[in-house]
């Protein structure tokens, strides 16, 4: 990732308290929050609270009690949210050929019905 962070994204703002969230967890490094529009009937998203665009930096600036923390809240957000027994989907969207649409890392954990296979096809 060669852009710089943008401390006015969507998610820089719910870290701040300038819009509001559904918080479902917090913990010292990260937050997790319903997402607005959601892909299933569980949708929660996990986020670093450091400035981090996504898995690049993440992986190469953050500390290990940073990333120790946000792997560990992705597992505690599927348990609290009842979907280990029938199973769920974590996926990170990364740059421009995942459509990241949010730039502040961000995993999804999606679950509550049958969520098919991995990856549907390209648009062209
Ligand atoms: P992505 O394409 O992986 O960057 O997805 C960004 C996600 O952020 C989408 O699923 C949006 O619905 C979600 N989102 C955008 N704004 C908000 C918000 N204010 N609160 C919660 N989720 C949001």
């Amino acid at each position: 990732m060669t852009q710089p962070y943008d401390p006015n994204n969507v998610f820089a703002r719910i870290l701040r308290g300038e819009i509001p969230c559904r918080k479902v967890l917090e913990t010292e490094h990260s937050l997790a929050f319903h997402d607005i529009g959601p892909q299933a009937p569980t949708h929660i998203l996990i986020i670093p609270k450091g400035a981090y665009i996504g898995m690049d930096d993440f992986t190469t600036k953050a500390s290990d009690a940073e990333v120790a923390d946000f792997f560990r809240a992705v597992g505690e957000v599927a348990r609290m949210a009842e979907l280990v027994e029938t199973g769920y989907r974590v996926l990170s969207n990364c740059g421009r050929n995942a459509h990241q649409e949010v730039q502040h890392l961000h995993y999804h954990v999606v679950g509550g019905r049958d969520l098919g296979r991995m990856l549907g096809k390209p648009r062209d």
